[in-house]
C-alpha cells in the first residue's frame, strides 16, 4: 500500500502485488479502516 501511495509501482510489482487476487481481507481487518484494497487494485491497474 506504500508503494503504491508513493507511486513507487515498480517496487510494488516486485514486492508481488499482482499475486493479490482481491479477496478484501486486508481492506476488512484494518482497525485504521484503510481502503487498502483499493490501493492493491488502483497498483494493479498502474503496473
Ligand atoms: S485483497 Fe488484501 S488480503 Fe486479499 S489478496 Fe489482496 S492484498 Fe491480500
Amino acid at each position: 500500500m506504500y508503494r503504491v501511495k508513493k507511486e513507487f509501482f515498480s517496487e510494488a510489482k516486485e514486492l508481488g502485488i499482482a499475486g493479490c487476487f482481491e479477496c478484501g481481507a486486508c481492506a476488512y481487518e484494518c482497525p485504521a479502516k484503510i481502503p487498502l484494497l483499493d490501493y492493491m487494485k488502483y497498483g494493479k491497474a498502474r503496473i
